[in-house]
């Protein structure tokens, strides 16, 4: 994205972050009228946005800790998304074992099932109840049968992430957003009147927006920094990490206790693989240094082996990734109970900042931002987003996706506008003629398409070296 592809240079509104939020804000106010920029340093979704556990979920686990509210409100936004957006988010069916030794007892499980029902209201994907232990054997037969007591299937919806961002960003361009990727944003104040400079290819470019949101997730404190707000610390970030492996469920995704610490993990079919995760650790480091090490890929194999009975070898891994869940700073010290709402906070008349939240719920928040950004322009807000239905488009050849979506880097083909990454593999058998294409569209040298190449490889040999540490 050259300087030039930047129209106006005042607009109402500057977003900092393409994360989902950053996305869902931009195309808010885009729907109505704003005019608004979107500055990513990166591609679209590549923080937490395309490392999430791809559920569009009411949350089931969240009941326990009293979270209602926010249990109906991501059950609504569900249901919605199935709705608008069919050929990204699907009905997940859900198997929840019980075993004689699991803390959750069935008459636990009864009872969420039906509160989740009914929270749902008359938007639930599908009718949760108790299962036959043989039904829940034959639906999925890796799974362990010594100790089994009882079983329960639920529905809940299941996307893919980064793609989802990235047509919700199509989506918002089309309505008259400017979307800027690896755009970043490098000064920042909001007094006496907002302004932010914006690394453009290079050049140093200063807008004056009327209003700024920040939108930077697992980042929001250093943006927040960069206003000269160093102590006020928003965040308290937790670590999550997946395993990508060799299928281990084939229809049903599973919610499982983990034995060590009765933490919920999932296993989720999707296509060749299946999903395990995740973990949920404190970070205080660099949110741009977060990755899967040995000792959570241990927990998670661990877990594995136990709820299917199986031996898992390094092989068995696909690939792993990582991200940071941009909690809300709290006194809570648990941090699977720290909550998972979003949390809007008004610096000033004309800074905000968001964070929290599920990707679920990305919707119904980016509205209560927009309301809140048109209440400070004093534009009257209307009209809801609920229904508006995103479009397919074609299927994303590598050419479509830089022309189209985004793509500037061939990683950005490979992660987050395909799963090539994620697949037996990852994508290395079409790593050379993909960044063939790209050197082709973007005027690449022979070195830039060799660096490119590189940087790939480089990334999938490191997964795959801390997947083998921790056998180690
Ligand atoms: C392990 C894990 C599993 C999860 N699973 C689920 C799930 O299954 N379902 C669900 O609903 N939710 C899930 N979530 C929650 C959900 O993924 C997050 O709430 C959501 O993705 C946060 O989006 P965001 O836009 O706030 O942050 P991000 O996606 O991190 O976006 C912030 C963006 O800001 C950009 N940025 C930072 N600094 C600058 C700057 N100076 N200039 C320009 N850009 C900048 C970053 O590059 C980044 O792209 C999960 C989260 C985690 C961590």
């Amino acid at each position: 994205m050259t300087s030039l592809a930047v129209q106006n240079l005042n607009p109402d509104v500057l977003i900092i972050g393409g994360g989902i939020n950053g996305i869902g804000i931009a195309r808010e106010l885009a729907f109505r009228g704003v005019s608004v920029i979107l500055a990513e340093k990166n591609d679209l979704c590549s923080g937490t946005s395309s490392q999430s556990s791809k559920l569009v979920h009411g949350g089931i686990r969240y009941l326990e800790h009293g979270d209602f509210s926010l249990v109906a409100d991501a059950c609504r936004e569900r249901y919605f998304l199935t709705q608008v957006a069919p050929h990204l988010v699907s009905v997940q069916p859900f198997i929840l074992p019980i075993y004689r030794d699991d803390k959750r007892r069935p008459w636990m499980i009864r009872i969420g099932l039906f509160l989740y029902e009914l929270l749902a209201l008359h938007r639930g994907l599908g009718h949760n109840h108790m299962m036959k232990v043989s039904d829940a054997l034959l639906t999925e037969p890796l799974l362990r049968s010594e100790g089994l007591i009882g079983a329960a299937e639920y529905f809940d919806g299941k996307m893919d992430d980064a793609r989802l961002g990235i047509e919700l960003a199509m989506q918002a361009r089309s309505l008259g957003a400017q979307i800027l990727t690896y755009t970043p944003v490098v000064e920042c104040q909001s007094l006496p009147v907002p302004s932010a400079t914006l690394d453009i290819d290079g050049t140093l470019v200063t807008i004056n927006p009327k209003v700024i949101v920040n939108a930077g997730g697992p980042w929001a404190d250093q943006i927040l920094a960069m206003t000269g707000r160093q102590g006020d610390r928003i965040l308290r970030p937790t670590q999550g990490i997946h395993l990508v492996t060799r299928p281990l469920v084939s229809t049903h995704a599973l919610l499982i206790s983990a034995a060590s610490d009765n933490r919920v993990l999932f296993v989720i079919p999707h296509g060749g693989y299946s999903i395990v995760g995740t973990t949920d650790t404190p970070y205080s480091g660099d949110p741009n240094s977060v990755r899967a090490g040995a000792d959570d890929i241990r927990y998670l194999v661990s877990e594995i082996e136990r709820v299917f009975n199986i031996k898992i070898v390094p092989s068995d891994i696909y690939a792993t990734f990582a991200g940071l869940r941009p909690l809300v700073n709290s006194t809570q010290d648990n941090p699977a109970a720290m909550s998972r709402d979003h949390h809007l906070i008004r610096h000033t008349d004309t800074f905000f900042s968001i964070i929290g939240g599920k990707y679920t719920t990305f919707r119904s928040m980016s509205e209560d931002v927009a309301r809140a950004v048109m209440h400070s322009l004093g534009v009257p807000f209307s009209k809801s987003t609920r229904e508006l239905k995103l479009p397919q488009g074609p299927s994303p050849t590598v050419e479509y996706c830089i022309d189209y979506e985004f793509a500037r880097h061939v990683t950005d083909y490979l992660r987050r506008r395909t799963d090539a990454f994620f697949r037996q593999g990852n994508g290395l058998d079409i790593l050379e003629s993909v960044a063939r294409i790209f050197g082709e569209k973007l005027g690449w040298t022979e070195g830039q398409v060799a660096e490119e190449m590189k940087s790939y490889r480089d990334q999938v040999q490191l997964m795959h070296t801390e997947i083998e540490q921790a056998w180690e």
